[in-house]
């Protein structure tokens, strides 16, 4: 990494934002890029800033994210949007004589029914989750398009499959959110109201792996600076935890005594999908947060930000 531009796309992002705080400690320069100054939906712009700025390796982080419940709703939002943005970055990458890129895929991009732990060798071996396939299909395209620049040219283009992230910098609006900014706001409501009742969606029995987004973004560089293979790399835990479970540890750290109202009209998604991450842990690398730390670490975070009206809410 000494010496070496590394441009990090989506840095205004729950993931890209941890990356850019990461390479603050290793020498290397981080190029980003507002907004309002490169659109990556803009094909001819990516490929001009790209050329402009010619860094040595990308990673690529941006993406259209979103909860179970915006994905079901704007699937074409996440299939075209993913699409475009990730097939300019890399296109333009590869123009510009990127050496190193890192993709970022996510494990609910494996079939719905993988045999768990699931291994790498997994991904395309049956149907996906219907809830988020819309997503799941752009992310299958861009790790595709990376291991077909790899195969075709040589380069060294890589991605990494990360389990359900959360921390400092999510989406807490309750419309788009994944489950743990849901259940941290709605806990933290429940702490100002003095209210009990925590509304929690589906049955609660689906299993999901969480990582802390600083733990992803430490594992991310360090594969940016050690992994060149052509598959993708699982990056997790290694353990999941029930969402009623969830709830519960969430109430706890949020304060709040909460009985748990499950509401059923709402989809449960996967039933699991914690991943193998036997190749990851060989390398000696291991996580920093346990699921209570880390979510003590980001429940301080928001409470911190709430109040300085740097959260991302939504409409109330
Ligand atoms: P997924 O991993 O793609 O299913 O993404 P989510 O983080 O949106 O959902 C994970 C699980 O948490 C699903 O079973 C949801 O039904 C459940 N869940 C429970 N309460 C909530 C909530 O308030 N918001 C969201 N997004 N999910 C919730």
């Amino acid at each position: 990494m000494k010496g070496k531009r590394v441009f990090v796309a989506g840095h205004r992002g729950m993931v890209g934002s941890a990356i850019v705080r990461r390479l603050a400690s290793e020498d290397c320069e981080v190029l980003t890029v507002s907004r309002d100054r490169l659109d990556l939906l803009d094909q001819a712009g990516v490929r001009r800033w790209m050329a402009d700025n010619k860094p040595d390796a990308v990673v690529m982080a941006a993406a259209k994210v979103g909860g179970i419940l915006a994905n079901d709703r704007f699937p074409v939002d996440f299939l075209q949007e993913n699409l475009v943005v990730q097939s300019n970055v890399i296109e333009s990458a590869f123009r510009s004589e990127v050496g190193k890129l890192l993709f970022l895929g996510s494990s609910c991009i494996y079939p719905k029914l993988a045999p768990q732990p699931i291994r790498e060798d997994a991904l395309l071996t049956g149907p996906l989750e219907p809830t988020n396939e819309w997503y799941a299909i752009a992310k299958i395209a861009g790790l595709k398009l990376c291991q077909a620049y790899q195969r075709q040219y040589g380069v060294d283009y890589i991605s990494a499959m990360p389990a359900n992230l959360y921390g400092p910098g999510d989406n807490f609006d309750l419309q788009s959110s994944h489950v743990v900014p849901a259940l941290m706001r709605k806990a933290h409501a429940l702490a100002l109201s003095g209210g009990n009742n925590l509304e929690v969606w589906g049955s609660g029995t689906p299993r999901r792996e969480f990582l802390h987004v600083d733990d992803a973004a430490d594992a991310l560089v360090w594969l940016l600076k050690n992994y060149a293979g052509d598959s993708h790399v699982n990056v997790g835990p290694g353990e999941d935890v029930t969402i009623a479970e969830l709830a519960q540890a969430v109430a706890s750290v949020a304060g709040v005594e909460a009985t748990i109202a499950f509401d059923t009209t709402k989809p449960d998604g996967t039933p699991r999908k914690l991943m193998d991450v036997s190749q990851l842990f060989a390398t000696g690398w291991r996580p920093r947060y346990a699921l209570r730390s880390g979510l003590e670490q980001t429940y301080a975070w928001f409470l911190q930000h709430v109040e300085k009206g740097d959260v991302r809410l939504g409409a109330a």
